[in-house]
């Protein structure tokens, strides 16, 4: 493979942008290797400037639903462009994309859109705060809710539950007001909310953990935890960046039948662009400005172009109601994974949830078979993960540059290509 032109594009990023990239996970640390310069991507395929093609799992990391450049997508965005790109005015496109959402989900009564993921939790966690006058928040350890700094920070050492910042610039004093509880752990989740239940404004999950793999819950997870949340008089906080309108139209919330107090949205709900949600109960969402006291603004936020796309992304998925379609797709290709695996005599396990897939290389340890927390991740997982996306990169496929991000199918995807993934794979790791 020949990258000449990616990595003379690294080199000079690297001069003027903070480890060359926009994106700490894009620089490809975490496998190693230059990144590839992405130039343009249609359907299922990335192209690089130095002219490579691959075949793309990883989609932008879960936004583009319908593969890169959905013809309906581009039409309605081509169309939006004529009539301007910013308004910075009340306009009816958002009010179309708010309806259609508050419309056909029953807990989303009221919404807000902002222009990232990030921005929605930290929305979200402002409106608990004041709605509940409390101000803990708690968190499970091992799922991701953006950058924001009461959210960057881990358990801490002593107290198991005390947090303590996950990255330099987190103060002590913000991390303070984290509460961080492990996944799949009920007892310390029940052992948290006696100990500091009227404290907690809100615990805050995400409802199928898909950013340090995909760990998998049990079925009772997230009705214990609401019962529990209830019992205290604390709200739920549905983060679905990335299961809303993934794993099924309402999300998590639909598939569990736990419904949220408030909820998150990000990606699939702007088809590429950037666009971010928060929304749920009216009465929390009347503590907003200007209908109430909570302050959130953004210059750019329902922008027109990305409410547009977000639209015709939407609607097209609710038209066609794809999700079990492409649930089995990922189930076939996960069972064919799985037996490429053992042919070649690697240990090598599929976790999946609809259209999100994880594989986990190495013996996993538990009784179950499964991870659901962090520290169940097999130790060889990383190392023989990097040797497989090198091999696959090389062969013009493109998993997640990260052993710990999962991979995501599309509309865009038929059985062609993961046939060449499977079939791929196979000879990837028999070569090991
Ligand atoms: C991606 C993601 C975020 C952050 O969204 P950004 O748009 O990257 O700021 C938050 N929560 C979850 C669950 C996510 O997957």
């Amino acid at each position: 493979m020949k990258n000449q032109l990616s990595e003379g594009l690294f080199e000079r990023s690297k001069k003027i942008v903070p480890g060359g990239v926009h994106s700490p996970v894009r620089a490809f640390r975490g496998v190693g290797g230059t990144p590839v310069f992405v130039q343009s991507a249609r359907g299922v395929e990335l192209q690089d400037v130095d002219s490579n093609r691959y075949l793309d799992f990883c989609m932008s990391w879960g936004p583009l639903m319908l593969g890169h450049q959905d013809p309906e997508v581009l039409e309605a965005v081509q169309g939006a462009l004529h009539r301007g790109w910013s308004f910075g005015t009340a306009e009816p496109y958002s009010l179309e994309l708010a309806e259609l959402m508050t419309q056909t989900i029953p807990w989303l009564q009221k919404v807000r859109f902002v222009n990232s993921g990030t921005e929605a939790v930290m929305a979200a966690l402002r409106v608990a705060r004041a709605a509940t006058g409390r101000s803990k928040i708690l968190k499970f350890d091992g799922c991701y809710h953006g950058h924001v700094d009461s959210m960057l920070v881990k358990a801490g050492s002593g107290l198991a539950e005390m947090a303590s910042p996950d990255s330099a610039g987190v103060s002590a004093q913000v991390a303070s007001e984290t509460l961080v509880v492990p996944l799949n752990d009920l007892a310390q989740l029940k052992q948290v909310f006696e100990l500091h239940g009227s404290e907690i404004a809100a615990v805050i999950v995400e409802p199928i953990p898909a950013n340090n793999g995909l760990l998998l819950q049990k079925s009772e997870f997230l009705t214990e935890m609401a019962a529990l949340a209830k019992k205290a008089g604390s709200l739920v906080i549905f983060d679905e960046v990335i299961t809303g309108f993934r794993v099924a139209w309402g999300g998590m919330a639909e598939k569990s039948g736990v419904i949220p107090d408030l909820v998150t949205y990000g990606k699939v709900i702007g088809g590429g662009f950037p666009v971010g949600a928060y929304g749920g109960r009216a009465d929390l969402m009347n503590w907003v400005a200007p209908a109430g006291p909570v302050y959130q603004a953004g210059t750019l936020s329902a922008n027109p172009i990305a409410m547009t796309a977000g639209l015709a992304t939407l609607k097209k998925i609710r038209r066609e109601n794809f999700y079990s379609t492409l649930e089995m797709k990922v189930d076939a290709l996960a069972n064919e994974l799985e037996k490429v695996g053992q042919k070649a005599g690697i240990a090598l396990k599929v976790q999946r949830a609809a259209s999100l897939f994880w594989c986990v290389f190495g013996n996993i340890k538990t009784n179950d078979g499964f991870v659901r927390h962090p520290g169940q991740t097999p130790e060889e997982h990383k190392a023989i993960y990097s040797r497989v996306f090198h091999a696959l990169l090389n062969q013009g496929i493109y998993l997640a540059p990260s052993a710990f991000e999962v991979s995501f199918l599309s509309r865009a995807h038929q059985d062609e290509h993961l046939n060449r993934l499977a079939e791929t794979l196979g000879s990837a790791l028999a070569k090991l």
